[in-house]
């Protein structure tokens, strides 16, 4: 029962109530690397023993507001961020009543798409914020449940894919609009949002039926639920695992529920899902 966070300064953070308890000691446990690095992120891949670690810390430990709170990404190392495109019907739908907002005139879905990349040096966390570079192109906000991995895997069946899960963070798959490739216009640096925190495995029954929304300004803009994810999270892990090997800390973005709109420096983004918390990110 536990969500986890990484705050500025790579200290580590349970939260507890309306506060985090900082355990940072508890990242001794991981194993002293040397180069060449494993792919992967060593917190994920050894999270028992941190969280372990971290109870026994609990008691003692420093206690932070929430609003005090400088959120990093939980996951400081994935080997790979995958993306699912068009994996709700009703974006289908939005995206080819924009006309095809990326200069495609058929807007087909995740049968059609399969899976993109979006690059690793794009994620940050939700105190670190969303720098759009050129104010030029349109950037629109896309939340998104998070899959977080936890063990490694290739060939997983849809059966045992939550063996594989670590556990879910709420995120935003920022997107520049435009006729480039995805993993372009995806992959800009801050474009992957990731946060506040990591949500246990054990405390999300079902990743297919959450309620995620996101508002811009406080203007209701994304209103939707999981369970209407054309691949849910267990066959996205299986299709996944077919072609890639899965990594602990690999992240996949689910895809985006209708609703999808432009930003613009200034912007507050507060969004949130179901069981994971809300949470807020600006707009730089
Ligand atoms: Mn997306």
């Amino acid at each position: 029962m536990t969500k986890i966070c990484r705050l500025r300064g790579n200290r580590l953070g349970i939260l507890q109530g309306d506060q985090i308890a900082e355990v940072t000691p508890a990242l001794d446990v991981l194993p002293q690397l040397r180069w060449p690095l494993p792919h992967g992120d060593q917190l994920i891949a050894h999270l028992p023993e941190v969280l372990a670690a971290a109870e026994q810390l609990l008691p003692g430990a420093q206690r932070i507001p929430l609003d005090q709170a400088d959120f990093l990404s939980p996951v400081a190392n994935p080997s790979k961020i995958i993306g699912a495109p068009v994996n709700y019907r009703k974006h289908q739908d939005e995206a080819n009543a924009d006309g095809g907002v990326n200069f495609e005139s058929d807007v087909k879905d995740i049968s059609h798409y399969g899976l993109f990349l979006k690059a690793n040096s794009s994620l940050v966390g939700v105190s670190e914020g969303v720098r759009i570079a050129d104010p030029a192109r349109r950037v629109d906000h896309e939340v998104e449940l998070v899959v977080v991995i936890g063990r490694s895997g290739r060939n997983i069946d849809r059966a045992q894919a939550f063996d594989h899960v670590a556990g879910y963070a709420s995120g935003l798959d920022m997107t520049v609009r435009g006729p480039e490739d995805r993993s372009l216009r995806k992959s800009l640096d801050t474009f992957s949002v990731l946060g506040p925190w990591l949500t246990t495995l054990d405390e999300v029954p079902s990743p297919d039926a959450l309620g995620l929304w996101l508002d811009v300004n406080g203007t209701p803009r994304q209103r939707a639920n999981t369970r209407d994810l054309i691949y849910g999270v267990a066959r996205l892990i299986e299709y996944a695992s077919e072609r890639f090997t899965l990594l602990p800390g690999d992240l996949i973005y689910t895809g985006t529920p209708e609703g999808v709109g432009q930003v613009t420096a200034g912007d507050v983004l507060d969004f949130g899902i179901e069981l994971l918390g809300e949470t807020r990110t600006t707009v730089l």
